[in-house]
């Protein structure tokens, strides 16, 4: 009873309000194309924002994920896919600390999670109090998979993410740390970034940030016809790089490019030699694509503009883009994944692009924890694509029937699960990804159907403006929307993304019968089954009325100046109705039809 008093006080006390650390990374590191190895050394000043004391910091070293025996590849084992726990000594990716010293003190890291080394500890000699400061540096060595998982090797091309000590992040409730596991991805803590990174010297790069020192290589490996790279190297105050000797005399076959980033909560970059360039621009914005020689689906602008129209759409749901650029390069693995200010794409494809420069607003401007609530950028996301594919003129009935189906499918056997719980819970990485991006994109389809699209986008912006580079959860938007529309919208979330509670609307009894001014008066027995509640639109003829009556069972009167012939709940098809086809009956002559069972 104690122990629990004592859990129910410290949840309390971890609610406190938002905060965010300071973090400062200055990083340089040198890519060896003989071993794949890259030797990094990161020095990281950490200010403590909190009202807390701290007495260990806690690092990410994601790449560990991708070897044997970590935590990722055990899971995998549980569904039959050996494909990181069979890696080769010469194959996996590997993140080593070699040393660690804080305050100019060394000291040992603790791995928790051990076998899983996604996790390190560094425990603190002076605990860090409330706005302490201080400055650890890491060495470390880095190697990337050749199985690729959001990062990897193949030859010379390298797509470098989750490749550095990456701090996690410290909030309202304490340190957010986990194993890296296949369902779920990242947290972040913002930061500022100054990075050197050593290749060689026929590199091409690309990474979060503008390059202001060195050649990325851009000019030179221009495609035909396209502008000369707007690099934005002044896009932040000038400053000298800070030395950290890891880096010696520089070779003549070797070059160095210092990259910026400022806010950003991941910093991630990619080379190739066999990169080629093609440059664009929203406003002010730099759009840089590096695809790979003989990308026929990416050249001549396609890419470039496909980029440029979805940064220009995302303008108009949020505002204003957080950063001076924007990365689009090919990677290896197909597929996407989303960083600040860089996404990479296995294909051109203009839905895939759209949902990972979404991701750029959902996740990287307004970050949430995707271990704990995924729906908020991942179904997110996935609306934003199809919201996009509405405004380009497709038929939203087209759009949104597979999404409907399957989550109908999984509802009809009840192998639904709910939105909001952590990742790593969810049955398997179908049931993961139903529940984190499909389920959740009609969710806010419905939610923009309950609101309004006017409010909905007021909604929106809200939710950037208050929330653009901070930590956000589900309170924040729905803060936002319930100011926007002037609606309690509690019951519509717990319902949505809390339960797995079903709807089914069905149509019940329907008569009609004519006026004595000519007039018809159709009455329908409208019916629903299912914990969950939308109002919905009822059709009658050409009329439609919406229906907010909660109860199980309501009677409708509906006028029409013709005779209708049939009546349609939910024409549009936007609500996630468990049974569509018991929607619509035809308006019988003159008696009444039977009911749909
Ligand atoms: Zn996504």
């Amino acid at each position: 009873m104690i122990a629990l008093l004592l859990a129910i006080a410290s949840s309390q006390i971890q609610d406190t309000a938002y905060f965010q650390q300071s973090v400062e990374y200055r990083i340089e590191a040198s890519l060896d194309e003989v071993t794949s190895v890259l030797s990094g050394r990161a020095r990281l000043r950490y200010t403590n924002r909190s009202s807390r004391r701290i007495d260990s910091l806690y690092f990410h070293l994601h790449l560990n994920a991708f070897r044997p025996n970590s935590a990722w590849a055990r899971r995998e084992l549980q569904f039959q896919n050996r494909r990181f726990q069979d890696l080769g000594p010469d194959d996996h990716a590997f993140e080593r600390l070699r040393s660690v010293t804080v305050a100019g003190q060394s000291i040992t890291p603790l791995y928790p999670g051990a076998p899983d080394s996604t996790v390190a500890v560094v425990p603190l000699t002076t605990p860090l109090g409330p706005g302490d400061a201080i400055t650890v540096q890491l060495d470390w060595d880095a190697r990337l998979s050749t199985v690729p998982r959001r990062q990897g090797r193949r030859g010379r091309h390298h797509d470098f993410a989750q490749w550095y000590p990456k701090i996690a992040v410290f909030d309202r409730g304490g340190w957010q740390v986990q194993p890296l596991l296949p369902q779920g991805e990242f947290y972040g803590e913002f930061a500022s970034f100054d990075v050197t990174l050593e290749t060689a010297a026929d590199q091409v790069l690309g990474a979060t940030g503008v390059p202001v020192e060195g050649d990325p290589g851009w000019s030179a490996r221009r495609a035909p016809g396209t502008a000369e790279p707007a690099l934005h190297a002044d896009a932040y105050p000038a400053r000298a790089a800070e030395p950290l000797g890891l880096l010696g005399a520089p070779a003549r076959d070797r070059k160095r490019v210092r990259w910026r980033a400022e806010n950003v909560h991941h910093f991630a970059w990619s080379t190739s030699p066999e990169y080629v360039y093609e440059a664009g621009a929203y406003g002010d914005v730099a759009v840089h694509v590096l695809h790979q020689r003989g990308d026929t689906t990416w050249n001549r602008g396609v890419a470039v503009q496909r980029t440029v129209h979805a940064l220009a759409f995302f303008d108009t749901v949020f505002g204003r883009f957080a950063w001076p650029q924007l990365t689009n390069v090919h990677r290896i693995e197909g597929g996407g994944t989303e960083f600040p200010m860089m996404v990479m794409n296995g294909s051109a494809g203009e839905s895939l692009i759209v949902h990972e420069v979404g991701h750029n607003y959902v996740m990287g401007i307004l970050a949430n924890n995707e271990w704990k609530q995924g729906w908020l950028d991942e179904g997110f996301a996935s609306f934003l694509g199809r919201w996009y594919a509405e405004r380009r003129g497709r038929d939203p009935r087209e759009i949104w029937r597979n999404d409907l189906e399957n989550v109908r499918a999984a509802e009809a056997i009840g192998a639904t699960e709910p939105i909001r719980q952590a990742s790593a819970m969810f049955r398997d990485f179908n049931s993961y990804s139903l529940m984190t991006y499909t389920k959740p994109a009609l969710v806010y389809r419905m939610l923009r159907e309950l609101v309004g699209e006017d409010a909905f986008l007021r909604g929106l912006r809200l939710y950037y403006e208050r929330n653009a580079l901070r930590h956000v959860r589900e309170e924040d938007l729905r803060a936002a929307m319930e100011e926007a529309s002037g609606r309690d919208l509690r019951w519509f979330f717990l319902q949505w993304i809390h339960t797995t509670a079903t709807l089914d609307y069905r149509v019940g009894q329907v008569s009609t019968r004519q006026l004595e001014d000519g007039a018809w008066e159709t009455t329908v027995e409208v019916l629903r089954d299912g914990d969950a509640w939308m109002p919905v639109v009822l059709r009658v003829g050409d009329a439609t009325q919406r229906l907010e009556n909660r109860e199980p069972a309501q009677t409708v009167r509906v006028r029409t100046p013709t005779r209708p012939a049939e009546v349609v709940l939910d024409p549009d098809d936007v609500l996630l109705d468990l049974v569509p086809a018991n929607n619509r009956a035809a308006v019988p002559g003159s008696s009444e039809t039977k009911p749909h069972a």
